[in-house]
């Protein structure tokens, strides 16, 4: 990951407050770098720092699931993500998918504050970063041979 990072925001409704409180406070940190979230969630913070946030669906109607595939395609770094831990969501498999994904990628990922504190207070932010990503193509071929 380059110096700049492209940072998911998400936030279930009952963390929305907290999230967008947080960017308001690290809007000058994260206006270097390059924000998106799902649709609700970028509004709000968009509307509250000022800074532009690119928008991607609600999360209920498939926006973590774009999210998941930005982060497939190599086009996410960072992912802050509130879920909620004390109200079920319609949408739980699409969560749960979203963050196997972010393992999978080895990208940083913050459930709460505090982590989302200690990675933006990291060296790493200001710097150049070397995630651990399997070799999927080797995969598939070694797969295939087996499988054959
Ligand atoms: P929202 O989606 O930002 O559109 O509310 C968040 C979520 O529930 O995943």
């Amino acid at each position: 990951m380059d110096k700049t990072k492209h940072i998911a925001l998400v936030a279930h409704d009952g963390k929305k407050k907290e999230l967008v409180e947080w960017c308001d406070k690290n809007k000058e940190v994260l206006k270097n770098h390059f924000l998106c979230g799902t649709g609700t969630t970028a509004r709000l913070i968009s509307d509250r720092t000022g800074l532009p946030v690119k928008g991607y669906n609600s999360g209920p109607l498939g926006g973590d699931q774009q999210i998941g595939s930005r982060i497939v395609e190599g086009a996410i770094d960072f992912l802050i993500f509130l879920w909620d831990p004390l109200e079920s969501q319609p949408h739980d498999p699409d969560v749960k998918a979203l963050l196997r994904i972010a393992v999978v990628y080895d990208i940083p990922v913050a459930n709460n504050l505090a982590t989302a504190d200690f990675l933006l207070n990291s060296s790493y932010m200001s710097g150049e970063y070397e995630r651990t990503v399997e070799n999927f193509n080797v995969t598939i071929q070694e797969r295939v041979q087996k499988l054959k």
